[in-house]
Order: C-alpha cells, then structure tokens, then sequence
C-alpha cells in the first residue's frame, strides 16, 4: 500500500514565503499560529484567554517581541479583531504575509470526518452536530469558524479533526462491548484524539529514519498534560488510547484515564456525586494532580526528591500504565519497529523515557543512557545501537502538521 507522508504533502505547489493561519478555538481561549509550511517555523505565535471573563489576557509574539495585553474580551469575535488588529499594529502584515488559507483544529469529527474539510455552512453545522460528543471544545470551534470566515473571507478555511488519524481502526478496536442498539443509538465508540499530533510523528519517524512509512510499525507515544499512545502499522493506525472523548488511556495530568467504569455507580450511590461532579472529578482533579497535588512533571519529580510518597507512587502509577499499553501494543503489531516519545514530557522527561523503557532488552528495546539525557529540539534516536527496535525522541508540531494538511488540500482542489 502507498501510505502518503503527511510530514511532505502538498508542499510543492506553494511558495517559499507562503504563510497558514493556523487556529485552536477552545470555549474560553482562542490559540493561533502564523506558519510558514515550507520551511515549518513559525512566523507569529499567540493566544486570547479568558474570553468573557472580566480580564482577558492576549500574548502575541512576532520577530522575538512579545506583546502582552490585559483587557476585557466579550467573546470569539472580539478576540479574533483583537488577533488581527494585533497583527496589523505590531506585525507581521497579514496583507503581506501571504496567508494562503486558515487551518481550524476540531478535536472531534467522529465517524463524520475522515480527513480535512474545506469550511462551508453545511460543514459548519456538521461540526455543531457532534457537539454532544465534545461539548466543550466543538461548539467552540464553530465559533471561531464563523468569525474568523467573516473577518479572513479571501482565502480557503479548512477544518483539521483531530479523530481523522483514527479512522482507519479495525471495527475490533474502535467498538465497546455495549449493547449493540444503545451504542449505535448514541454513536457510542473509540474515535480517539491526539491524531494530528501522532500522523505528523510517525511521518516524520520515517523521514528521519530514511526509511519507507510504510514499512513502518510504531508505538507513538503522545505525553503532555493530556495523553495518549497509538499503533501505527505502515503509517495507518490500528489501535489507540483515547476513546469517546479523551478521558480513556493512559494517566494524565489531571485525568484519570481507564477506571472500572463501576467507579462512577459507586460514587453516585454512595458519595451522593452529581454526574457533572464526577466529570469533573475524573477530568480535572484526578492524575498525576489527584494523587500528588500537581500536574506538572517538573514539580512532581521536585516532590520525589524531596521523599513525597504521594508524588513517588503518582509516578510509578503513571509508568505502570504506560508500560502495560507497550506490551499490549506490541502484541497487537507482532513487532515493533520503533517507540518514540513525543510532547511535552516525551519530549523533556528523561527519567520517564527511562523508566518506561527499563528492563525491556528481552524484547529488544533498550535506550542509551547517555543518548536519553541529550537535550535537543531536534528529532533523535535514543536506544543502543545493537536493538531491533529505535527508541526516539521525535518533537511534535500540531500547528506545522495543521499547516500542511491545509496546503496539501488547497493543492488538491
Ligand atoms: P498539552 O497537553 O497542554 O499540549 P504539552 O505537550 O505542552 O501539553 O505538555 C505540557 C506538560 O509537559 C507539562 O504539564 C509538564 O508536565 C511537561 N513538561 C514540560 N517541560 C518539561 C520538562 N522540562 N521536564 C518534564 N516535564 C516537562
């Protein structure tokens, strides 16, 4: 099968100097980067917070100078005016800047959107429709779509799902054990997440590597605040961690991932806990910040020296869960090519990269501990050389991935 890199796509029938605007609308915050997809660093970089609080809080850098700004930011359109007034005040020119389309991060396109899609209304109203699979972030997204439609209507808007990468799971993988009609009723599966993030590493494995994707089998493991891991087969996913929302999987920084979903019977019947409290208890209280207190992995490993016990076990909770995807994933792919560390803390964390990786030279993985502690923004093999399987450490770029997807469709159509 010929498995397309998206690390490349599209990028030949655009300019050096061409530029996406690459937009991340979340309810309360709007993110945005200028890209330049060609060369892949970004021109501008900046976000709104606290949209329709009573102080809002906007960051633009552009040319090495950050401008900070507080004030209030009633809603979306407010912050997108902001955005460009901020633009054309301190740079870069967006007239100039040869913004050839607006790239729009969705987190969920369920079984609706396999692929990147230009923004009409009727897509619009799509995305809306799946709101009660992601009632958080879609409606957030359409928002921003719609503004930013008006205020930028030259040039092509096209929605990025984030559930894209998944589409191709074996029916085996993506379907729960529930009962077949409430399931079906309610669009009850694993879509998935992180998938933008997890195509553009694997991809980019292989350019690193030399070597075709899809020869490839990968265990991609997305660690920041949220978490995920996937198993990608010849640049195709086959299995991942993320479910109906991003709540399934692995520990995370404030969610609980997998738990006996009897938990929440048992909260509701005996703790008296509403189902909006135990939301919120499963995705904002719980951990690596439930049991140590803080989400950060700086400050865990601080508490860890310091001899917190809570903060210790934190850690060898989250390690064990990781560990444990590993040996199902390999099971699942027969074998492994190559694991590799992404995000923030796949990317920093070095003690986590060793433990997670620790005592595996039986099944031929082992990581140089010299190569582990190198700190680099640049993609790198870690494991020793005599292993049948690469260790690396690959930095992920959601923004550059959304950048390309937007190029390589405009070049299509
Ligand atoms: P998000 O899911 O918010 O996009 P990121 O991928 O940016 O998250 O990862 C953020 C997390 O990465 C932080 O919460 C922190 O735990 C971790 N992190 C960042 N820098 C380091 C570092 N130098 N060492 C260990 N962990 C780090």
């Amino acid at each position: 099968m010929n498995v397309p890199n998206p690390a490349n796509e599209g990028l030949s029938a655009y300019g050096a100097s061409d530029t996406v605007l690459v937009l991340n609308s979340g309810s309360s915050s709007v993110k945005y980067q200028l890209v330049n997809p060609a060369g892949g660093e970004p021109v501008a970089v900046g976000n709104v917070e606290r949209i329709g609080e009573e102080e809002g809080v906007i960051t633009h850098k552009f040319a090495g100078i950050t401008t900070k700004r507080r004030q209030p930011v009633k809603d979306h359109t407010e912050a997108l005016e902001i955005v460009l007034a901020l633009f054309a005040e301190v740079g870069p020119d967006l007239d100039r800047a040869h913004v050839v389309g607006v790239g729009h991060r969705v987190v969920q396109g369920a079984d609706v959107f396999s692929k990147p899609t230009l923004i009409d209304d009727e897509v619009q109203a799509k995305i809306l429709e799946l709101a009660p699979l992601a009632p958080l972030h879609n409606p957030a997204h359409v928002q921003g779509m719609e503004v930013a439609r008006r205020l930028l209507p030259g040039v092509p808007h096209v929605a990025v799902f984030d559930s894209a990468f998944f589409a191709t799971l074996p029916e085996a993988a993506y379907t729960y054990a529930l009962k077949k009609d409430v399931a079906k009723k309610y669009a009850i599966r694993r879509y998935g997440a992180h998938g933008t993030s997890h195509q553009y590493v694997s991809g980019k494995v292989a350019r690193v590597l030399g070597r075709d994707l899809s020869q490839l089998n990968q265990i991609v493991l997305h660690l920041g605040n949220g978490a995920s891991i996937t198993a990608v087969k010849g640049g195709v996913a086959v299995e991942t961690s993320m479910g109906l929302t991003p709540l399934e999987g692995l520990v995370m920084g404030t969610r609980t991932g997998d738990i006996d979903p009897a938990v929440v019977f048992h909260l509701a019947r005996n703790a008296g806990m509403s189902i909006d409290e135990i939301d919120h208890l499963f995705n904002k209280e719980s951990g690596i910040k439930g049991l140590s207190g803080e989400n950060d992995f700086r400050e865990l490993h601080r508490l860890i020296e310091e001899g917190n016990e809570d903060a210790k076990l934190a850690l060898d909770v989250y390690i064990h869960r990781l560990r444990k995807y590993i040996g199902a994933y390999h099971a699942i792919l027969g074998r492994v090519d190559v694991i590799v560390f992404t995000a923030g803390v796949g990317e920093n964390d070095d003690i986590v990269r060793a433990r997670v990786i620790a005592d595996l030279e039986p099944m031929g993985v082992a990581i140089d501990p010299e190569r582990n502690l190198e700190r680099s923004k640049e993609p790198r093999i870690i494991s020793r050389d005599w292993t049948s399987t690469h260790v690396m450490v690959v930095p992920t770029n959601e923004e550059l991935a959304i950048a390309r997807q937007v190029v390589a469709l405009i070049a299509d159509k």
